[in-house]
């Protein structure tokens, strides 16, 4: 099969050994996949991930049990054990033994065939494309903020980067009414969110008061971690949604002096990500910049870091 793996660099392969799928797992051939802020780290070293890249798709099963023979489906990327302690009280995402699906111990999706526990699966409603479905992933990641914190419309909130994530967590908070502002630098991204409604402001124009209620850091900088202590109120919240680039020069002192709660969100919800979508509450078609044939997956492993682009998409169907 074709495959784009991490090794000791990046490399496409036309002609990589097939998987085979385990116990209670499926064969799933990928239609559509999308390259993540994160692929972008694995390859830079974060996690030491060996294997095939990638986590965000869509595709239709070839071979697994019955009741999911030829279905079309997106996959939770947390593999879990179902036994351990985390398991067993409900917080099978944070799994002692997880492998997660081309992050951490298991080879991912940027290949023709990935091999998925069943239990992991979702169909797709006919309603959505194979392009909105490979964002249920990053969506589900983005409703997880709002499991985290009771946003209602007296909320004061921010979030702070207008890249790939941040775009999807300002839709998903802007549904609940709350008072919403995002802060880029990208004026074309900063446009999109102001065509879903909500309030963006460039943050060379920013007027820093620290009056909100809860900000939702999506950079993953040092930066980006010191503007939310600056605006969040004392006594109010950080999330950070994007695995953190380091502590230097953060300023953890403003963390203990106004009393901030800081959370940290990963993963969420697909079936909330998928009515999400169905019902266009988030509108993500816009956010595609690219759709690449996957034979060119390197070139759009490259392009994926430049700031003009938000989504570029893996297309496997041909
Ligand atoms: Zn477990």
């Amino acid at each position: 099969v074709r495959a784009l793996t991490l090794e000791k660099n990046l490399q496409y392969q036309s002609n990589h050994p097939a998987p085979r799928a385990g116990e209670g797992e499926c064969l799933v051939r990928v239609r559509m996949a999308g390259i993540c802020s994160t692929d972008l780290q694995l390859v830079k070293g974060y996690m030491q991930f060996r294997g095939i890249l990638g986590h965000e798709f869509v595709g239709l099963v070839e071979s697994g049990s019955a009741t999911w023979q030829g279905k079309r489906v997106v996959c939770e990327i947390n593999c879990v054990c179902r036994r351990c302690d985390m398991c067993l009280s409900g917080l099978a995402n944070h799994c002692r033994k997880r492998t997660v699906l081309g992050i951490s111990g298991r080879d991912g999706c940027f290949a023709d065939l990935v091999c998925v526990p069943e239990s992991n699966l979702h169909e797709v409603p006919d309603a959505l494309t194979d392009e909105q479905a490979v964002f249920v992933e990053p969506v589900a990641a983005a409703y997880q903020t709002l499991s985290q914190y009771p946003f209602t419309a007296s909320t004061k909130a921010t979030v702070v980067g207008s890249g790939r994530l941040g775009l999807l967590v300002a839709q998903v908070l802007s549904a609940t009414g709350c008072k919403l502002t995002v802060i880029g630098r990208n004026a074309a991204k900063l446009s999109l969110a102001e065509k879903r409604g909500v309030q963006a402001v460039h943050v060379d124009e920013l007027a820093c008061r620290a009056d909100h209620d809860v900000v939702v850091d999506c950079t993953g900088t040092p930066a980006g971690f010191d503007l939310a202590t600056r605006l969040v109120r004392p006594r109010g919240s950080i999330v950070l949604k994007s695995t953190f680039g380091g502590v230097q020069g953060v300023n953890l002192a403003a963390v203990v002096v106004n009393e901030i709660s800081v959370l940290g969100s990963r993963c969420g919800s697909f079936s909330d990500a998928i009515n999400a979508l169905v019902r266009e509450a988030v509108e993500v078609r816009p956010m595609i910049t690219q759709t690449v044939p996957f034979e060119r997956a390197m070139e759009a492993m490259a392009a994926a870091g430049q700031a003009k682009h938000l989504k570029i998409l893996l297309d496997m169907r041909k």
